[in-house]
């Protein structure tokens, strides 16, 4: 038991973080950036075999996630959020700042700052058709601010 618990310690000392930034810079609403390239090179220099990167956005008006990135789709995820969080409804947000973009916080929220990837033997496990994307929402260009940590 006791030799266990030293063996559990040990293994917690050694795990490694390593913290990284991208930095990029959106078009504004409805922009969908393929950062797959970027975040693949982050891991391959890491040298890390084995362990996740997390690929966290700055911010609470753009959002992370993956998608096939290819004409069709990168309009038709955007179109599908303007569906179901509209522009043109009322936004108690925009009553509070006047900043005109309620609708850009919403739809960032409902799909998520950040991304958990695995690494297995040096690679990032996305699917051939898999590409990691920011989504930016909100209503003008931004200079956006992704981490990246990777944990083994
Ligand atoms: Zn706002």
């Amino acid at each position: 038991m006791r030799k266990n618990k030293r063996r559990y310690r040990q293994k917690l000392t050694k795990l490694k973080v390593i913290s990284k930034t991208i930095q990029l810079s959106s078009k504004g609403q409805d922009d969908v950036i393929d950062i797959t390239k970027q975040v693949s090179n982050i891991v391959k220099d890491s040298n890390i075999e084995n362990g996740t990167v997390t690929i966290f956005v700055v911010g609470s008006t753009a959002a992370v996630t993956t998608i096939e990135y290819e004409p069709g789709l990168i309009n038709d995820f955007p179109e599908m959020l303007s569906r179901i969080i509209p522009k043109n409804i009322e936004y108690e947000h925009d009553n509070t700042w006047h900043d005109g973009n309620g609708h850009s916080h919403v739809r960032a929220s409902l799909v998520g700052p950040s991304l958990t990837v695995p690494i297995i033997n040096g690679k990032l496990t996305l699917g051939t058709w898999q590409q990691i994307v920011l989504l930016e929402m909100d209503t003008r260009p931004r200079n956006r601010n992704l981490i990246l940590q990777i944990m083994s």
